[in-house]
């Protein structure tokens, strides 16, 4: 049989009890006893929201009034009591304003704190960015003083060192690392004409921050030792590195795989001219400038 209710079928010995305890469109009496009907399935939402005769906690719970009345009792329960409720209302807002104020006073001190450890940092950081711009618009000067230089030469022609090679130096503070070869007795193309001139990127401690490739411009100087150095000659070229070969790359390893410069510097005629040797020593500069 249909439950008259919900029209659900039942069994008939069963449709009794469906309707007494189960069903949820049978009407009900309100468990406050307020008078009304409810179906059976909405007496929670009546109970909570509308019955008139629910005890509930008076508006102004949060301001402080802990009355708990009859649904039905609130209106006359405000009007009865707006002088208690403005009192209460009056002190939190007090006391939350006084909270405010101080959390407003804190926050503006860590705020100040903040604004001035921000302004110490930016400076450093200005001061940081300065002394960077200065070290790489500087110019990086090697003097390379080269004793016994007729013994080297000898080694050279015979073919037992066909090179010597100075200490590694960095172009500037945080720059490459390189190193200057002479070959005394010229290069393979050039033997027994000319002395050779080179350098070497070596593996560096601050490659990895480094713009590759290497390219900037090694001037190569052998100074003339002239006591007065207006009449001084030098032998000065320079090699720029072509930024697309790979002979400006960045060294992988400490082996040198690339060698760059002048193969003819100067001519061994040349190099007996002047004072370019002197008790056996010749000097040998290498500047290496600032990109751009
Ligand atoms: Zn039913
Ligand atoms: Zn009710
Ligand atoms: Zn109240």
């Amino acid at each position: 049989m249909a439950c008259e209710h919900c029209t659900e079928p039942r069994p008939r010995c069963l449709l009794q009890d469906h309707v007494d305890l189960n069903c949820k469109k049978k009407p009900v009496e309100c468990p406050n006893s307020c008078g009304e009907l409810i179906v059976r399935e909405e007496i929670t939402s009546h109970v909570n929201s509308d019955c008139p005769l629910t005890e509930i906690s008076c508006p102004y719970v949060q301001m402080g009034c802990s009355t708990k009345i009859l649904r039905k009792k609130v209106e006359s329960h405000l009007q009865s009591t707006t002088r208690l409720h403005l009192d209460l209302t009056c002190a939190t807002f007090k006391e939350t304003t006084g909270k405010l104020e101080q959390t407003v006073k804190t926050l503006e001190k860590k705020v100040q704190e903040l604004t001035t450890a921000n302004s110490a940092l930016s400076s450093k950081v200005d001061a940081q960015k300065k002394d960077i711009l200065r070290l790489s618009n500087e110019s990086t000067t090697f003097v390379w003083k080269v004793d016994g230089f007729s013994e080297i030469l000898k080694q050279a022609k015979s073919g037992s060192d066909e090179s010597i090679f100075s200490e590694p130096f960095y172009t500037g503070k945080q720059g490459y690392k390189l190193r200057v070869y002479i070959y005394p007795d010229g290069d393979q193309t050039n033997k027994n004409r000319y002395l050779s001139v080179f350098f070497a990127i070596m593996k560096g401690k601050y490659d990895a921050i480094l713009p590759w490739p290497f390219h900037q411009k090694v001037t190569f100087t052998l100074i003339d030792q002239q006591n007065d150095p207006a009449k001084r000659k030098n032998v000065e070229m320079f090699f720029m590195a072509d930024p697309s070969s790979s002979s400006s790359a960045r060294a992988t390893t400490d082996e040198l795989v690339y060698m760059r410069g002048v193969p003819r510097f100067v001519s061994h005629k040349n190099l007996k001219t002047r004072r370019y040797i002197v008790d056996d020593t010749l000097f040998l500069q290498a500047k290496i400038d600032p990109p751009n």
